[in-house]
């Protein structure tokens, strides 16, 4: 019952977005320039919430061919990164944590219920650890207490079954009240990407409900998640340790997003 109250709590939220967002004369598709004007952050101050993927006890994925790191180490170093390229384009830059900030279940919990967002105990594996879901209600405490206008999650890949799996992987969830808007940003990222690194496969996905990735169907904002490249490829994992690599595609993602923010 406490997880249906949960789910009527974001499709009201995804309804007051999506008021926001439609166009008010049935039928009319509208343009990319009526979306970029409907996007939040219009009044100037623009806001990116920036989720280097896993921490909280988690270190993600971890593979041979990364000297030592783990994902949630490398996600960390990028989120950084990007955060000075979107500052340097006037951005506003939050974080999800620092690699060093934990919120007590006590707290979590208490904040969840503060916002209305479900925070469900038995979702907890590990003491200490956040799993996907406990991440995902961590995300909207974090929304509801710092304005923020775009949210992007940031991951490492890894393949089972392929050491040649490659590239880069963006996702958004095209089932939610934000899905319109994150679909523009989510373009034109992607466009970026494909300027920069013509050469480097992408695959680009728009989730439904049921294959979304659970920080993105669950942010009631424009939001997106990207894996950098493949860790357990030894090629991708290369270029996702090498400096320049790592700052030409903070510079695209960066661009991106300045972009479709009109910056
Ligand atoms: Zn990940």
């Amino acid at each position: 019952m406490k997880f249906k109250k949960f789910f009527i709590i974001l499709l009201c939220l995804s309804s007051i977005f999506c008021l926001f967002a439609c166009d008010p004369e049935d039928g009319k598709i509208l343009s990319d320039e009526d979306i970029r004007a409907a996007l939040p952050g219009k009044d100037g101050k623009m806001t990116v919430l920036l989720d280097a993927g896993h921490g909280f006890g988690d270190p993600g994925c971890t593979s041979d061919y990364l000297n030592g790191l783990d994902e949630r180490d490398i996600t960390l170093s990028y989120v950084g990164l990007l955060k000075g390229k979107l500052e340097s384009k006037g951005f506003e830059v939050l974080l999800t944590h620092d690699g060093t900030t934990y919120m007590s279940e006590a707290e979590l919990t208490e904040k969840a219920d503060l916002y209305g967002v479900e925070y469900k105990k038995e979702n907890i594996k590990d003491n200490g650890v956040f799993d996907a879901y406990e991440r995902a209600v961590y995300v909207n405490v974090l929304l509801n207490e710092r304005e923020a206008d775009y949210f992007l999650s940031i991951h490492v890949n890894a393949s089972a079954n392929s050491s040649t799996a490659e590239g880069f992987e963006i996702d958004y969830c095209a089932e939610n009240g934000s899905s319109r808007h994150s679909e523009f940003v989510f373009r034109s990222i992607c466009e970026s990407l494909e300027g920069k690194f013509p050469d480097t496969p992408r695959k680009e996905f728009a989730d439904s409900w049921d294959n979304a990735f659970i920080v993105t169907k669950y942010t009631n904002l424009p939001s997106a998640l990207l894996e950098l490249g493949f860790a357990t490829t030894p090629s991708d994992a290369e270029k996702i340790l090498d400096t320049v690599w790592q700052s030409e595609l903070c510079d695209a993602v960066a661009e991106g997003i300045a972009k479709a923010f009109g910056k």
